[in-house]
Formats: C-alpha cells, structure tokens, sequence
C-alpha cells in the first residue's frame, strides 16, 4: 500500500513519520511499558509532554506570553459556540463574513448567543471567478464584540489571504482547514482556533490561541469544559483531555519542526498547490471556478467538463491509488486537499492521472 494517496478533506492524512513513530511506541510509551492511551493525564511524564506539545506549538507559531494556548474538545464545530459565550454578551453584536459553508455553520451557532449576527460580507462572482467582496464594501458594526471569518474554506475551496487591516473588534478565525500551513503573524488575531483533523492530529480535538486581555465575564450558561478562563487555569485539563490526540498532535509538531517550521512547509504547500492549479488552468476539461487571489492551498475543488464522467474518474483514481478526492456533498465534483502531510510526488501523481484520464477518453 506504500503507493497510496490520501486526499480527503479530514480527517485526513497525517505525516508517514509521525504514524510510525506512533505504531512503533503504541505499547510502550517513553519506556514505561504501558500505552500513552493508557496514562493518567495528571502523571507527570504525561504532563512534561503535554507542556511540551504547546511549547512547540509556541515556537511554530512565535505565540506570545499574552496568549493562551488552549487544547480542548468538541473539534471546529464546539468552538462555534464557545467564542461567542466566552468573549460576547448576550447582547452584543458579532460581526462575520460569510464566505463558505463552514461560515454559514459559523454564523448559525453563534446566533443562538449574542442578540445579534451581522453578516458584513460574504463572496461575488467575478469574471475571472468566485471572490471575497473587497474590504471596502464591508458591513461593519459600530461596537461589534469580535469580527469572525473562516480563513480557509474546505468544502469551497475560498481563502482570504492575507488578515483584515483596520478592523476595531479582535479579529477572531476559524483555522481548522489551513492552521500551520504557512507563517503567520497571531498578533493580528484575537482568537485562532481550529479542529485538528485536517492539519493537527486526530478529530474531536481543538486547539484555541486566545489573546488573555479578551477574557472577562463569560456568559453564565457556559459549559465549563469550553469555559477558556478555566481550562487556561488549569492547563488544559479541568477534564481529562483527548490524551492520545494531544500526544499525537505533540509528534506532528515535532515533525513540522524537522521540515524548517512554517517557512519551510509553507514553500511547499505553495508550490503543491501551484502545480495542480497550473494543470487545471491549462487544462480544457478540468476547471477551479475560484478567482486566482482567492484560491485555497489547502483544498482544490475541480469540476470535470462532463459531470457524468464524474463517477468514472473516481473509481479509476482509486484503482490507481488516490483516494478522498470525491467533493463535498453539497457542491460535487471533486475536491484535493493537499495538507501538510501530502508529499509533493502524491500532487505530481494526481496530475498524471488526471492527464491520462482525459487523454484516454
Ligand atoms: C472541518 C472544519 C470544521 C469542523 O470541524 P469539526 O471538528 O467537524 O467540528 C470547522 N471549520 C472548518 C473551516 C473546517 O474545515
């Protein structure tokens, strides 16, 4: 199975090394004799590798002393409802940019918190593609509590960027689908957060970075287990954490740290992405329906010129070895995601096969 390539939107793939180094120390961790699944979370050789998993995260991503770096439960989705009962009051209006499902999702909890959910932007079509509308023509609120947008759509395959200038309220983003996959300056954000099944580690775990200043007087009906000021209290584990995801996570940290950090795997997811979307453009049978400025690194959605092929391509694609490239259900056609874990030559075999595939048609 050595020749197989995962392309699946998450849970995804993680790096080779890291599943190894995993199997190898599963039933014995550290030299104990017993699995790291099997630890107490408040054991101290648990804990020195759990401090040592954030401090990595730290070093990748330069987070400063006022920030908390949160490892929760509950994946993308249950920080839905926690950024607006942490950091807003009931009475409050959030402003958010509605650029992609998962941003509609987004928008959809947080109304359940605040008296307000202002839409300040969303997508338009272009002629030369799907683009976020320009900062220009955004909606703010006076007073908004936060500004939240998603910076990396995975199921539209839409990114902004580069963060917003000059926005008053903390910026705070859903990073789930593109998180360490390039530098990025965290001082500009708020809140980042992000499930960790598409570029951390296993799903049903989340990592928040949250600026301490904005945490004051949550909302009364918040969960404790998602109450940030109680987990940065107690490090994490007010409950017991998602052991094994946070040990896993901790590997891939590492890892990252071996290919030069965020500059290095940075280089790289650009240059995967570049080469699938070069083949699609020049192509006449394949097509990204996204504006060049707006296009994802991380998740290439593609459209064949005959959908009904579509079924056809899928089967051939597995028989040769790529897997997960079917799109999401709401949107079809297919979708690449090419996280940090996807070696280059899996994008150079993609592209071979989907070369011979219309050539042979
Ligand atoms: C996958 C994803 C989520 C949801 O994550 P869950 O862990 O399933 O809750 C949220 N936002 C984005 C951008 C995602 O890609």
């Amino acid at each position: 199975m050595s020749d197989l390539f995962n392309f699946s939107a998450g849970p995804a793939m993680l790096p080779k090394e890291v599943m190894q180094q995993a199997r190898e120390e599963l039933l014995n961790w550290n030299n104990t004799g017993v699995s790291v699944m099997e630890f107490s979370h408040r054991d101290p050789a648990y804990v020195k590798m759990a401090r040592q998993a954030e401090q990595d995260l730290r070093d990748l991503l330069n987070i400063t002393d006022d920030y908390e770096v949160l490892f929760l439960q509950g994946g993308g989705r249950g920080q839905f409802s926690a950024v607006p009962q942490n950091i807003a009051a009931k009475s409050a209006t959030v402003d958010y940019l509605d650029t992609g499902i998962w941003s509609g999702y987004a928008i959809r909890e947080a109304a359940k918190y605040v008296s307000k959910v202002n839409v300040a932007g969303g997508c338009l079509e272009t002629g030369k593609g799907k683009a976020i509308a320009p900062q220009e023509q955004w909606q703010l609120s006076d007073n908004a509590a936060y500004f939240h947008y998603c910076t990396n759509e995975t199921v539209d395959g839409i990114a902004l960027h580069t963060p917003p200038a000059g926005i008053e309220a903390p910026l705070v983003a859903d990073m789930s689908s593109n998180i360490l996959s390039e530098p990025l300056d965290v001082s500009k954000f708020g809140i980042i957060y992000a499930g960790a099944q598409k570029n951390i580690g296993p799903s049903g775990f989340a990592i928040a970075i949250v600026k301490k200043d904005l945490l004051g007087e949550p909302q009364p009906e918040l969960s404790s287990i998602m109450d940030y000021q109680l987990q940065a209290k107690d490090g994490s584990m007010y409950n017991t954490p998602n052991t094994f995801a946070w040990y896993l996570s901790g590997l891939v940290f590492q890892w990252l740290k071996r290919q030069g950090g965020l500059a290095g795997i940075g280089q790289l997811n650009q240059q995967k992405a570049q080469l699938l979307y070069d083949y699609v453009d020049q192509s006449e049978f394949y097509r990204n329906e996204v504006h060049p400025d707006y296009r994802s690194i991380m998740n290439v959605p593609f459209q064949l010129a005959d959908d009904s092929l579509d079924q056809k391509f899928l089967q051939e694609a597995a028989a040769a070895g790529l897997i997960g490239l079917k799109g999401h259900r709401f949107v079809g056609g297919m979708r690449a995601s090419l996280y940090n874990a996807m070696p280059i030559a899996g994008v150079q075999t993609l592209i071979d096969f989907m070369d011979q595939f219309q050539r042979k048609l």
